[in-house]
């Protein structure tokens, strides 16, 4: 359908599925497990309700544990080895050991920002806005690969566990992850051969492990308290009519129970005089201290005192009141976020009807005793702090199979809404499983350098390229004044009502040019083109995850090209004659691999190009700060 600006185009949504999901597949379905996955930075684990006691379990395959350790090994052979078996590798091999994943799901170089040394392995920097990527060898990865292979390990697991195939899942992700984050994650979920039922958010999940939010009537607020190895988190939740909804979050992610460890670590070193230096270059014994001050830290949990030694030499003993003195101050950042919390949800904490404790860190007693004390009341901690985000994605994945008769299922989109981006790809605005009605939106900005016009072309489905979905709705936005490439700033929303239908708005936030189409009631799809879209995407899914990853790739090249083609240009007389040889060779090379159609290759050429050319741009600037300098006098 064609728009033009001003006009009304309208298309509807006839059939509005309930979540109930009888579309995907036929009747082995009602006998499948849906799994609860929560996906985390430090640990990940996989739940499921248990048939018989229908209560939600975290699966221990082989006796190994509930917990995986969110680690990725790359082995000399090209094996991938994932948990704690990957974990032994993150001294001996930290440039093929991928830990802390999550942080850069769904990020771009620039939202790193002061924590990119914070890596053990190679981020490539293109200071751009595009996602970042891992550079292992001659490989490079996407967070989304990396946390599929976890994803699939937890899948192996399940499978393996429950003797059964496993193919949906509902997946864990916290409060305040974005659309992009959140995205990220669920493709990670569909390379990983999952169909992602939906996305949950962390403390909601928590929440239903502890009973809240199963019947409908209930109304609440809950503050969801999560402090985990590296990350602390505190989320308000209002819960009304079985909706929960995200009054606010607040937190650190950077902040948790390793901050714990080295305080201790700092004690002992200071307590047995340990020289900075020679502990610096001994990886061994910092690798041992760690370990130590873990243990001594879990213990005080339990004990008021701990003795040990490292090394035979090393003093390693502490008191509770010792441990308590060195972490009150990270525990008092945590209480700090917690008041800013309810600030920002305008709630006191006479409000709150419940609070509950998520993440290994909450079993220091300290943790909870502060925590239980702020809002007033003793927090919910009877469930394993470990498991309580996959055992309520396990009830949630119950509740979406429609296994809970009890419970009120929501209208929801039964199929992803989106727009158009660069290579002919789906942007995902309203993601399919969204309870209707609902609101969304994204930022898009320009690729061209004087770009007044904006083509929106509005889809559903949920394939990565556009010509495999269904078209709704096209329109231009019209009157962007120009600007060079990255500037204007253009808000696309999808605002969806009860009814179904969908209003398209675009608007250019720096000159207010705006233009919106509202899609209405024209083709309506039966239930089982719906159902024959959702089979494709997850048999397509590793081939269009393929695809995406190539033309992101060549998106990012066709940027540079144009950057550094422009940047030669502009500033060629700064450069020596053999340096904008180079420059050319290597812009050469990369326009040369652009039609390979090989990733690797494509991102090894970029990478190439920005080594050489990243101090270019550096010494121009100094040059025109220079000149400008020079034009002033000081008088
Ligand atoms: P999570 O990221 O939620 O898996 O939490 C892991 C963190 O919890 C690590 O820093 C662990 O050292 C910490 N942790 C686990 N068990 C205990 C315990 N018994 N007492 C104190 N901290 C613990």
């Amino acid at each position: 359908m064609r728009c033009c600006p001003g006009a009304v185009a309208s298309l509807t949504y006839t059939n509005m599925a309930k979540v109930a999901i009888n579309l995907s597949t036929g009747a082995l379905q009602q006998e499948e497990v849906i799994v609860g996955i929560d996906l985390g930075t430090t640990n990940s684990l996989v739940a499921y309700i248990h048939p018989e006691t229908k209560k939600p379990v975290a699966i221990n395959d082989l006796g190994r544990g509930t917990i995986v350790p969110s680690v990725v090994h790359f082995t000399q052979n090209g094996e991938t080895i994932v948990g704690n078996e990957a974990k032994d590798y993150l001294t001996t091999d930290p440039a093929n050991t991928i830990y802390s994943v999550k942080r850069l799901l769904g990020k771009s170089y620039k939202d790193l920002g002061e924590h990119k040394d914070y890596f053990g392995y190679k981020i490539i920097d293109d200071d751009s806005e595009g996602l970042v990527k891992i550079r292992l060898g001659d490989k490079f990865y996407s967070p989304i690969e990396l946390s599929a292979e976890i994803l699939k390990e937890l899948r192996a697991r399940a499978e393996h566990a429950l003797k059964t195939p496993v193919n949906r899942a509902v997946i864990t992700v916290p409060a305040y992850f974005n659309d992009s984050q959140r995205q990220a994650t669920r493709d990670a979920g569909k390379l990983a051969g999952l169909e992602v039922l939906r996305i949950v958010n962390e403390p909601t999940a928590a929440s239903l492990a502890y009973g809240i939010g199963i019947d409908p009537s209930e109304e609440k607020t809950i503050a969801v308290y999560d402090l985990g190895g590296g990350t602390f988190d505190i989320s308000i939740l209002s819960l009304h009519q079985g909706i929960f909804e995200v009054l606010s979050t607040h937190g650190d992610t950077y902040l948790g129970g390793d901050d714990m460890d080295r305080a201790i670590i700092n004690y002992w070193i200071e307590e047995n005089q340990l020289v900075a230096d020679t502990l610096n270059q001994d990886k061994n014994l910092q690798q041992e201290l760690r370990l130590k001050a873990e243990e001594a830290k879990k213990a005080l949990s339990q004990q008021q005192i701990y003795t040990s030694k490292v090394n035979g030499t090393i003093e390693c003993g502490i008191t509770r009141h010792k441990f308590e003195e060195l972490i009150a101050p990270i525990v008092a950042k945590t209480i700090e976020s917690c008041r800013q919390a309810m600030g920002d949800a305008k709630r006191t904490p006479e409000q709150i009807d419940a609070v509950i404790m998520v993440g290994g860190s909450t079993r220091v007693p300290l943790v909870y005793e502060a925590v239980s004390e702020f809002f007033g009341k003793q927090a919910n901690n009877s469930l394993n702090p470990d498991e309580v985000v996959a055992l309520g994605a396990a009830i949630q994945a119950d509740i979406l199979a429609g296994n809970r008769k009890d419970i009120l299922l929501l209208d929801v989109t039964p199929l992803t809404l989106g727009i158009e981006t660069m290579g002919g790809l789906m942007d995902s605005i309203i993601p399919r499983n969204s309870k209707i009605p609902t609101k969304a939106g994204r930022q898009y900005t320009t690729s061209i350098d004087g770009q007044v016009n904006m083509k929106i072309s509005v889809y559903q489905g949920e394939r990565d390229l556009v010509k495999e979905n269904r078209k709704l709705a096209e329109f231009d936005l019209k009157g962007i004044p120009a600007m060079p490439a990255g500037f204007p700033k253009v808000d696309v929303n999808f605002i969806l009502n009860a009814d179904g239908i969908l209003k398209v708005e675009a608007i250019e936030l720096r000159s207010g040019v705006r233009q919106e189409v509202e899609v209405k009631p024209q083709y309506g799809l039966t239930d089982e083109q719906v159902e024959q879209m959702l089979m494709d995407s997850i048999t397509h899914a590793r081939d269009d995850v393929s695809a995406r990853m190539v033309i992101e790739a060549r998106t990012t090249a066709e940027q540079m090209l144009y950057q550094v083609e422009r940047f030669l240009e502009k500033n060629g007389q700064h450069l020596k004659q053999e340096e904008i040889n180079l420059t050319r060779e290597n812009l050469q090379k990369l326009r040369d691999v652009l039609p390979s159609g090989d990733k690797d290759q494509i991102l090894k050429a970029v990478d190439n190009l920005e080594e050489q050319t990243s101090p270019f741009a550096e010494r121009v600037m100094q040059i025109s700060i220079k000149q400008a300098m020079a034009g002033k006098k000081i008088e």
